[in-house]
């Protein structure tokens, strides 16, 4: 496999966004021609269908009743949106760190070399991601993947809806870009769009190729700043901007070198996988009572299971207990298996849990105290300094 020593940049854009929402949770409206405004008074969005017959953005509500009797008129749910939006979130979390809510239906993430190599390459990850955005949302995004920001932005609409586009080499990107109208380029404002067109710039192709010095000369910076994104050269980061404590899973996973069927060493890697998680948990404050682990062996075959736990915690002894029954009749018998992963659902604010339970939810304070001070003792002395005794007992075993 080729490595990637450089990040590269994620963007997702929900396709007939309110539509689809709207369609997701009626599944008996899917194939017919929907519009989502009729509160508006005007079509806000459009399933497929809807542009078929000719509705366009903006059209007003009694024109397409007269026009298109056929056509379904929908109010906005936007208590239905943020939830799948929400949920969006939640399950890009467990692929990415980096996370920048732009709309209500478009994100951009920071894909790390690390993350990328997690699923075997570029492919793997964006197909997975997908294929698990459509079957628990019921909605579909168009996924780009790109060198920059801009670029990414610009795959994600090359085949929308459901579209998958990586710009992985330059001749992708040169492709991408010659059918990108300057028109249609993120970020160009229709103002500056004749202007370009009077410089013989049709495309984004010829924006990238045209001199830097006149584009920076004629133009405002952020202009010139989008033909060097276009061009390949990262300069906007992602802004990461959803509140880590809103996260619903948090997922600690590790690949090892050489692949082993060695259940002991996958046991300690389990065991790292849980701490690693539960300590990241703690940082910002939250616990769980639902947990699962996974292993994925050489051809990327995946085994799971999953445990839920008497009371909420963070507490990473607390969780190998509970797996470690599970986790022998998991193992498939001679795969080598190349990596695992520990994750942890349901996560809350301690003081969002019940208090009906809590005499035993005081006795699991009172680790997750330990496990604090434990933390504090790592971040001044070192990882090494304490090892916890159930990673400690499996590994000596
Ligand atoms: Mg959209």
């Amino acid at each position: 496999m080729k490595e990637r020593a450089k990040n590269l940049y994620f963007h997702a854009d929900g396709d007939s966004f309110f539509v689809a929402c709207e369609v997701s949770v009626q599944p008996q409206l899917r194939g017919k021609p929907v519009i989502v405004g009729g509160d508006r008074g005007i079509a806000v969005a459009m399933s497929i269908e809807a542009k078929k017959l000719g509705i366009t953005r903006g059209m007003p509500v009694f024109r397409i009743k007269k026009l298109y009797p056929e056509v379904i008129i929908l109010e906005h749910h936007f208590d239905l949106y943020e939830d799948i939006q929400k949920r969006m979130y939640d399950i890009l979390l467990s692929y990415f760190t980096e996370i920048e809510v732009y709309s209500i239906d478009e994100c951009f993430a920071l894909a790390r070399p690390s993350e990328i190599k997690y699923f075997g390459s570029e492919e793997k990850l964006m197909t997975e991601l997908k294929k698990e955005l459509t079957k628990k949302l019921g909605v579909t995004y168009s996924l780009g993947l790109a060198r920059t920001k801009a670029l990414a932005k610009q795959a994600s609409k090359l085949e929308k809806p459901n579209g998958l586009v990586m710009l992985l080499t330059k001749a992708d990107e040169v492709r991408a870009l010659k059918k990108t109208s300057i028109k249609d380029v993120w970020g160009i404002g229709r103002q500056t769009v004749p202007l370009l067109e009077r410089l013989g710039i049709k495309n984004a192709y010829d924006f990238v190729n045209y001199s830097d010095e006149v584009i920076q000369q004629k133009f405002s910076e952020p202009v010139f700043i989008l033909k060097k994104e276009l061009s390949g050269e990262p300069l906007m980061e992602v802004e990461n901007n959803v509140d880590p404590r809103d996260q619903k899973s948090i997922q600690s996973t590790s690949t090892f070198h050489p692949a082993s069927t060695d259940s002991k060493i996958i046991w300690r890697e389990i065991a790292e996988n849980a701490e690693h998680a539960c300590k990241n948990a703690r940082v910002i404050d939250l616990v769980t009572n639902k947990v699962s682990f996974f292993v994925k062996d050489s051809d990327f075959k995946y085994y799971s299971d999953e445990v839920k736990l008497r009371e909420y915690t963070a507490d990473p002894g607390i969780i190998l207990n509970a797996i470690e029954p599970k986790f022998l009749p998991l193992l498939p018998k001679r795969e080598r298996i190349r990596s695992t992963g520990v994750i942890l659902h349901n996560l809350t604010r301690p003081e969002n849990i019940q208090n009906d339970l809590f005499g035993k939810q005081e006795k699991v304070s009172k680790n997750l105290r330990i496990e604090e001070t434990a933390d504090k003792i790592r971040e001044k002395y070192g990882e090494d300094s304490i090892i916890r005794a159930a990673s400690l007992k499996k590994k000596n075993k």
